[in-house]
C-alpha cells in the first residue's frame, strides 16, 4: 500500500499568524508536507520553531490562518461542532507535562475521555484494563499521579490518549522531561503501538536522537520555515540545512571547533565514510587498505542504529598508495563517500 496515497495528514500552504497587539507574528510560513497513514513522523526544531502550532493544527487547537488541511482526504479546517468532535475522538495527544488530573487515579484518568464519549461503565471498565495491562500499569490502576515516576506518569497519558482508539497520535515533546533511560522505554513503547496498532504518530521534539530512534521520516524546522524533510536516515546522516547539521552534532557530542582542530593535526585526505544496513559489519576497511595500499587514521567515528537500521559514519584521513581506487572501492561496496578537504 502507498501509505501517500491519500495521505493521513496533508498540510497544503497552511501557515499560521499571530496577532499581538499591533504586531503580527509569522509562526508559520506556508508548508506543505504529507504524513502517510502508519508512519512515525518526527517534527524537530528549536524554541520558537513553530513545532507546537504545527502540532495543534492537527486536531485543531490552533487554526490555521490560510491553507488546507486535510485528514483522511478530509478539509478539516472547516469541521466544527459535532464533526469536529468526532475528528477529534480519532486523534489522541501526550504532552510534556503529562497534564493528568491529580485528583483522580491512574484508571479515573484513563476511563475520563471515554465517560465524556458515552461509553457504558462495563465497555469502560473494560477497556481501562486492556489499556493499563498494555502499557504495563495493571498494578497502579488505583493509584494517583503523585504516586508515580514519570515514565510511569506518560504511560497512563498514553493509555488515556488511546482511549478512544485513535488513528493519529500527537506526541507534544512527551521524553522531554523524562531521564535518558525512561525516555527510551517510553519511546520503544510508542514504536510498539505504532507496529501493533497502525497507529500514525507525530511528534515534536528538539532532540535529535528522539527522531533518530523511532521516526521513519522527520521535517526540520527553523524560525516558521520547513527547511529540510526526508527519511531519517537521509537527513541524519547527510544534514543539507545547517540547522539539521547542527542538530545532528549536538546528537553525537560532536563539537565542530575540535573537530577542525583534530583535522588540522594529520595530513592526508579527509573522507567520511557512511555505511548502512549490513554494509556496517562488512570487514572492509583492512581489505581496501591492503588492495590500494592506502593507509589510514581513524579521526572519528559512530555506529549506532536509525531505528532498527544499523549504520556506521567514519572520519578518515588517507595517506599514501592508490586513494582514488580505494575511494571506488568503498562506493563499489554501497559505502557513500564525502570528502571533507
Ligand atoms: P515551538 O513549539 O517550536 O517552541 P511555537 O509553535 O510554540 O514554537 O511558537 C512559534 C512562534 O509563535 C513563537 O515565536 C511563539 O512566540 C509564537 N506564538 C505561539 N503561540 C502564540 C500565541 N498564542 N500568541 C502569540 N504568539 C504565539
Amino acid at each position: 500500500m502507498d501509505v501517500y496515497n491519500p495521505p493521513m495528514i496533508a498540510f497544503e500552504a497552511i501557515h499560521k499568524h499571530y496577532r499581538v497587539g499591533a504586531a503580527e507574528v509569522r509562526a508559520l510560513q506556508p508548508l506543505d508536507l504529507r504524513i502517510g497513514r502508519g508512519e512515525v513522523f518526527g517534527v524537530i526544531g528549536h524554541s520558537g520553531a513553530g513545532k507546537s502550532t504545527l502540532l495543534r493544527m492537527i486536531n485543531l487547537l490552533e487554526r490555521p490562518s490560510g491553507g488546507r488541511l486535510l485528514i483522511d482526504g478530509v478539509d478539516v479546517t472547516r469541521l466544527d461542532g459535532d464533526a469536529l468532535r468526532a475528528l477529534r475522538r480519532r486523534i489522541g495527544m501526550i504532552f510534556q507535562h503529562f497534564n493528568l488530573l491529580a485528583a483522580k487515579t491512574v484508571a479515573q484518568n484513563v476511563a475520563f475521555p471515554l465517560r465524556l464519549a458515552g461509553r457504558t461503565r462495563a465497555e469502560i471498565a473494560r477497556r481501562v484494563d486492556e489499556l493499563l495491562e498494555r502499557v504495563g500499569l495493571a498494578a497502579h490502576a488505583a493509584k494517583y499521579p503523585a504516586q508515580l515516576s514519570g515514565g510511569q506518569k506518560q504511560r497512563v497519558g498514553i493509555a488515556r490518549a488511546l482511549a478512544c482508539g485513535p488513528d493519529i497520535l500527537l506526541c507534544d515533546e512527551a521524553t522531554s522531561a523524562l531521564d535518558p533511560e525512561t525516555t527510551a522505554s517510553v519511546l520503544q513503547l510508542l514504536a510498539e503501538l505504532n507496529r501493533e496498532l497502525g497507529l500514525t504518530i507525530v511528534l515534536i521534539t528538539h532532540e535529535m536522537d528522539v527522531v533518530r530512534r523511532v521516526c521513519d521520516r522527520v521535517a526540520v524546522l527553523d524560525a516558521g520555515q520547513l527547511v529540510e524533510s526526508g527519511t531519517v536516515a537521509d537527513v541524519f546522516l547527510h544534514p543539507r540545512h545547517p540547522t539539521t547539521r547542527r542538530f545532528v552534532l549536538e546528537a553525537e557530542h560532536v563539537d565542530e571547533r575540535e573537530q577542525r582542530a583534530d583535522r588540522a593535526q594529520v595530513s592526508g585526505r579527509v573522507v567520511r565514510l557512511t555505511f548502512r544496513g549490513q554494509a556496517t559489519y562488512a570487514p572492509l576497511l583492512g581489505r581496501v587498505a591492503r588492495a590500494s595500499g592506502v593507509d589510514y587514521s581513524i579521526l572519528g567515528g559512530r555506529i549506532d542504529r536509525i531505528k532498527d537500521t544499523p549504520y556506521g559514519q567514519l572520519t578518515l584521513a588517507l595517506v599514501g598508495g592508490d586513494i582514488e581506487s580505494a575511494l571506488h572501492a568503498f562506493a563499489a561496496a554501497d559505502v557513500h563517500v564525502e570528502e571533507l578537504g
